[in-house]
């Protein structure tokens, strides 16, 4: 087996007994990096001298005594996480040449345990988007399909996990975009919940439901990159006090006589019915694996896609208020006045989706609708985040599609957002609620990945992962790979 397409166990496993080293390790990844990344373009910079650097400390580091799942183990960043030193664009040209001063807290947590940085991975603009073609610079492509997208908007990350260019990537999720592409392209994606990790040195979007989490092989990666991300911080106030706890030992506890709630409202008339049929068949796995499948409704759930794109430009609106030419970024000096300087870098710095968001935010937030729009989103959203208490209260988990389509093709769906926005109806009630959700490959439909997702309790990801794992071996998708 080639190095690159070991999990982070099996790859730490061999580091501890010193068969491979991380440079190998680290080599194989930035070898097929160069092999196939022409194709899938996950990549939007490779930082092949630091990582082999890096590596070696790791190296080094093991020599010396010291030990850990991630100390040596070769990873991939989506480019809205700030390292320090190395380019970070969140995909956007108005951030096309900026080098982050700082490490972003959850990097920090990962160089301290000697996980090596491959480089930066595509996504859709300020992670606007389900597709990943809303990158300032190109799409990236679907590893099972190169005509299709690979889900976003932490697209690059997921692919680049797909196509074993890393051990491990890191995505973000607002509504969806750390679930969605990994259900896209046949891999694990895990969003914790909101306060769970910090968003310390994160370009925001949407500060009351970004949270950064892990893209992985398997449920048991998911949850060691967890322990090692998650944690109070005192930069990020929204963090929690909650033990991050050693998730990786306690998934392997059995799912029996766990009851597991199926929401009617995540599998409805519109959606692609092998979807729905495939996710059923995953359903029932988990039944012959001890769990109670419990019918529950969600009836706010309809309304979570219409809240989510009103709060979401809200907070963009304020959040991207920053990049105004002078302080980061692009900036225009073909001026006559401030005024220009604002708005001939923003208007030549923002893609077409985050103008649009801007221009929605600004709007719901003006005098005379604020009440009618942003006020009433927020209650509705209060709503739902009631509504999965309560179910959750009587229920351990819930299980549902993660989207209620495969990858499409590139292009598809570009010029209609409001069919673009439809693709978050699975993803967006959690993160409104702030609750953590993996979701983990479950079939094919005409060879194109389907994701199950499970929806935890707040701080509830040991028992997700462990649905996630045992289900994982009994059912056995994460082991079949995408040809290149
Ligand atoms: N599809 C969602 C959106 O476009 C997801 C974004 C995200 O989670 N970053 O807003």
């Amino acid at each position: 087996m080639r190095l690159n397409n070991l999990t982070i166990k099996q790859a730490s496993e061999k580091l501890a007994k010193g068969e491979i080293t991380s440079v190998e390790l680290t080599k194989a990844c930035l070898a097929r990096i160069k092999e196939v990344d022409e194709k899938v373009k996950a990549c939007l910079t490779v930082c092949e001298k630091e990582a082999l650097a890096s590596a070696k400390e790791a190296d080094e580091r093991r020599k010396k005594g010291e030990t850990g799942y991630l100390l040596g183990i070769p990873y991939l960043v989506k480019d809205n996480i700030l390292t320090r030193g190395i380019r970070t664009t969140a995909a956007s040209k108005i951030l096309e040449n900026y080098i982050a001063p700082y490490d972003a807290e959850i990097i920090k947590k990962l160089n301290r345990q000697g996980a090596v940085i491959l480089g930066k991975t595509n996504m859709d603009e300020f992670a606007h988007g389900a597709s990943t073609e809303n990158s300032a610079f190109g799409p990236t492509r679907n590893p099972w399909d190169l005509d299709r997208v690979p889900g976003g908007s932490s697209g690059g990350s997921a692919a680049a996990v797909a196509a074993d260019m890393c051990l491990f990537a890191l995505g973000t999720d607002t509504g969806g975009s750390i679930r969605c592409p990994a259900s896209f392209c046949g891999v694990v994606g895990l969003k914790p919940t909101y306060g769970r990790c910090s968003r310390h040195g994160l370009i925001a979007m949407t500060s009351s439901t970004d949270v950064p989490g892990p893209i992985t092989k398997t449920a048991e990666d998911a949850a060691i990159v967890l322990s090692a991300i998650s944690g109070k911080d005192e930069k990020d106030s929204t963090t929690a006090d909650v033990e991050a706890g050693n998730y990786e030992s306690k998934i392997k506890n059995s799912i029996k006589g766990l009851k597991v709630g199926i929401p009617k409202e995540y599998f409805v008339d519109g959606m692609n019915k092998k979807v729905k049929e495939i996710v059923e068949t995953a359903i029932k796995k988990l039944e012959q694996l001890g769990a109670k499948i419990i019918p529950v409704s969600l009836p706010h759930t309809k309304y979570a896609v219409p809240v989510y794109y009103i709060i979401t430009p809200s907070e963009i609106s304020s959040n991207l208020a920053r990049f105004d030419g002078i302080r980061y970024g692009l900036s225009e000096n073909n001026v006559k006045n401030l005024m220009e300087v604002y708005t001939k870098s923003r208007g030549r710095g923002f893609g077409a989706e985050a103008k649009r968001r801007i221009m929605l935010g600004t709007y719901v937030l003006s005098a005379g609708y604020y009440d009618a729009y942003y006020l009433q989103a927020q209650k509705v959203r209060t709503k739902i985040a009631q509504e999965f208490d309560q179910v959750l209260s009587k229920v351990d988990v819930l299980a549902t599609p993660t989207s209620p389509n495969t990858a499409f093709k590139i292009g598809e769906k570009s010029n209609d957002p409001m069919e673009m926005y439809l693709e978050d109806i699975f993803v967006s009630p959690a993160s409104l609620a702030g609750l953590p959700a993996i979701s983990a490959p479950c079939g094919f439909d005409g060879g194109l990945p389907v994701g199950l997702q499970i929806i935890g309790r707040r701080f509830g990801e040991e028992t997700i992962l462990r649905v996630g794992h045992n289900y994982e071996q009994a059912a056995d998708w994460h082991n079949q790979k995408a040809v290149l």
